[in-house]
């Protein structure tokens, strides 16, 4: 049997279909990663040039402002938007290389069951490249990488939660949250930029994500939630480490 690769370079490789994904639907986690201390990388699959709002440079900028105030540092993987899926074999590609090169503990994507196609796109290439990273002859010029567990957010606009692996307490990061997600000025709910009404410039966005996350919260007694699944049943040694338990 290979030895399995040890060389890990980050914690956290989050990959999210366009700019605001990440913030939007795993901020919270992303930013408590990051204040102990943890590696967090977020890749957006595409730049946002089709979005309704904003241009992919205004949006380039916005993304960067959003990872100081999270303590991430975040890539763009360059596949086109509105077309993860034109091209799976190109976009598992583009993933695989991520992967190789900031070479993560965990990863991070949307799950699979999406009302938008650019994520279902991105769940399918990530749970490609997850296996395809680790496999010694798809070469992409770098050395092989497995990372250890593959982990998904959930998108909010789905009615029903599928069953969660677990819900990320994100009550003391939650205002670091809510202003990498108003860095998106183009994006959500902002008087102060003029454009065409999306489902996330309603007057009732901010309720409803104070809303959802006040909601997963409570589920585990705590002010804010961020709900997540995970691939493969987590492999626990002393269950006294479950942080509700302590
Ligand atoms: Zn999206």
């Amino acid at each position: 049997m290979v030895a399995m690769t040890e060389d890990f370079k980050s914690e956290a490789l989050f990959i999210g279909a366009h700019p605001d994904d990440g913030e939007l639907l795993a901020g919270g986690l992303m930013a408590s990663m990051a204040e102990k201390g943890h590696r967090v990388i977020l890749a957006d699959g595409t730049a946002g040039e089709m979005g309704t709002r904003g241009t992919a440079e205004e949006r380039a900028i916005e993304g960067q402002d959003a990872a100081r105030i999270l303590g991430i540092e975040r890539i763009c993987l360059g596949l086109p938007d509105g077309g993860i899926g034109r091209d799976i074999e190109a976009s598992t590609r583009r993933v695989v290389e991520a992967i190789r090169e900031h070479r993560p503990r965990l990863v991070f994507t949307h799950t699979g069951d999406d009302h938008h196609p650019d994520h279902n796109a991105i769940h399918l290439a990530v749970r490609r490249a997850f296996f395809l990273s680790f496999v010694l002859k798809y070469d992409t010029g770098q050395e092989r990488h497995a990372p250890r567990k593959l982990m998904y957010f959930w998108s909010h606009r789905h009615d029903v939660p599928p069953p969660l692996g677990f819900i990320a307490d994100v009550s003391s990061v939650w205002d670091k949250k809510l202003t990498s997600m108003k860095a998106h000025k183009s994006q959500f709910a902002n008087t102060d930029y003029e454009g065409p009404e999306t489902f996330l410039t309603n007057d009732l966005f901010w309720h409803r994500i104070e809303a959802r996350h006040a909601f997963f919260g409570s589920l585990v007694k705590v002010k804010y939630g961020e709900p997540y699944l995970v691939e493969g049943i987590p492999r626990v040694d002393d269950p006294m480490e479950f942080s509700d338990v302590k």
